[in-house]
């Protein structure tokens, strides 16, 4: 299939071709038929599948046909998440919509509403927000949903985790009956299904986008065992040693402060984003990131997720995620289109029960590398018959500690599969 025979508008075909994009990805060949025609569309696909474009291409294609309105109604809204993924959006929707004349605007919180308020003022077709400043803004008389046609909800998952079901909820109130409603979610929980119901059509259309396949395929896996201790020092070496862009992921927003502390001191700039951070510092950091004047970003999931971040080399697990999904997001940002990546996992005694968790879900065993200058304190660590009990998802870690134990039989294993890209 090509965009050409999608019966799309000119305009649309000649900003996708500036975008360098040749063919639609999967997502794209499946759900953008299903939205040209009308149906509401329930899909599970992560970021990185191509998913903006395959919601947004049909939704100007519909905006276009809709012609000039005499005066310009907010006729899509788009919300996201985070301030990040709103960015994003609105960033794909602008582009795709290049020479077209209609308006995007990008509106959320941690920033001043009036830059918001003259942009929506002056008349915008396409909205991309997240919930609160949206409510707010709404609230106050600014923005006027009661046009809408088009509704698109990204992200659900992470939607509700961050505690937006209240938002949602009274969004659905606001928003007209009569409209196309879009659900994206790279999970689908029986929570998630329920929301989904209560805003698509009965006859809605389902779209699946596996989230294996481009990880295993185009990622080189490696995984460190590293006594906790040491993941600092490890991580430096691992830092030094590597060319290009470094994403490193830790699960708290106070241990990726701590990360970067460290490896300020070490002479490595590095930067983190995460909830506690300012929108402008935020921004500031992934700018510098994505122009290659940082070398180094250090992320939680929820400030990361669905960050797309071309040409981005490294993924680093200082922490492994408690959620075998997270594993697939966070590697997923690297090995995007045609480009390769590498991720590196540092796994401490007390993560074995998550790295289990990984490995049954992506089905394969990730390459262990066990010649490293810590593998001896991680072996001691190890030793300890409390940090050898697999631990289960969501469960206390238990304090590291010391003894004199035979290896696991993991430790004893060889590493298996593609070559590791450095040695230690
Ligand atoms: P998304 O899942 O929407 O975040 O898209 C992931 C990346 O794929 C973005 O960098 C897009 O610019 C890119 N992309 C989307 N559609 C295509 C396509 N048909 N061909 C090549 N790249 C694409």
């Amino acid at each position: 299939m090509t965009f050409d025979s999608l019966g799309l508008d000119s305009r649309i075909l000649i900003a996708l071709k500036n975008q360098g994009y040749t063919k639609p990805t999967p997502i794209q060949e499946q759900s953008i038929p299903m939205l040209l025609s009308g149906s509401d569309l329930l899909g599970t696909a992560q970021t990185g599948t191509g998913k903006t474009a395959a919601f947004t291409i049909p939704i100007i294609q519909h905006l276009l046909d809709g012609g000039t309105p005499k005066r310009r109604r907010i006729r899509a809204l788009v919300v996201t998440p985070t301030r990040e993924l709103a960015l994003q959006v609105a960033e794909n929707a602008k582009r795709y919509s290049a020479g077209t004349g209609l308006r995007t605007a990008v509106i959320f919180g941690g920033v001043g509403q009036n830059p918001q308020i003259d942009q929506l003022r002056k008349g915008i077709d396409y909205l991309v927000a997240t919930p609160g400043r949206l409510l707010d803004l709404q609230n106050q008389g600014h923005i006027d949903l009661s046009h809408l046609t088009h509704f698109v909800l990204d992200e659900a998952d992470q939607m509700l985790d961050m505690g937006f079901i209240h938002d949602i909820r009274k969004l659905l109130r606001i928003i007209p009956q009569k409209r196309q409603s879009l659900f994206f979610s790279a999970t689908m929980p029986k929570d998630i299904m329920v929301l989904s119901e209560q805003i698509l059509r009965p006859n809605y259309k389902q779209v699946r986008i596996a989230v294996e396949k481009p990880t295993a395929e185009r990622v080189t896996q490696e995984v460190y065992y590293v006594a906790k201790n040491d993941k600092p020092a490890m991580l430096l070496e691992l830092v030094k040693s590597m060319e290009g862009s470094v994403l490193v992921f830790g699960r708290t927003k106070h241990g990726c402060d701590k990360v970067v502390r460290i490896l300020d001191k070490k002479g490595v700039k590095a930067a983190a984003i995460h909830g506690n951070k300012s929108q402008n510092a935020r921004q500031k950091a992934l700018k510098e990131f994505k122009e290659g004047s940082l070398n180094v970003l250090v992320a939680t999931d929820i400030a990361a997720r669905g960050i797309d971040i071309s040409g981005l080399e490294y993924v680093v697990n200082y922490e492994l995620p408690n959620i075998a999904e997270t594993y697939v997001h966070r590697i997923g940002r690297t090995g995007r289109a045609e480009a390769s990546g590498a991720s590196v996992s540092l796994c401490s005694a007390d993560e074995r029960g998550y790295l289990k968790d990984i490995e049954k879900l992506i089905s394969a065993s990730i390459p262990l590398i066990e010649d490293h200058p810590f593998a001896e304190g991680a072996a001691e660590e190890w030793s300890d018959p409390e940090n050898r009990k697999p631990k289960k998802q969501g469960q206390r870690a238990p304090r590291p500690g010391r003894g004199g134990q035979p290896k696991s039989k993991r430790e004893a294993r060889p590493s298996r599969g593609k070559k590791p890209s450095r040695r230690y």
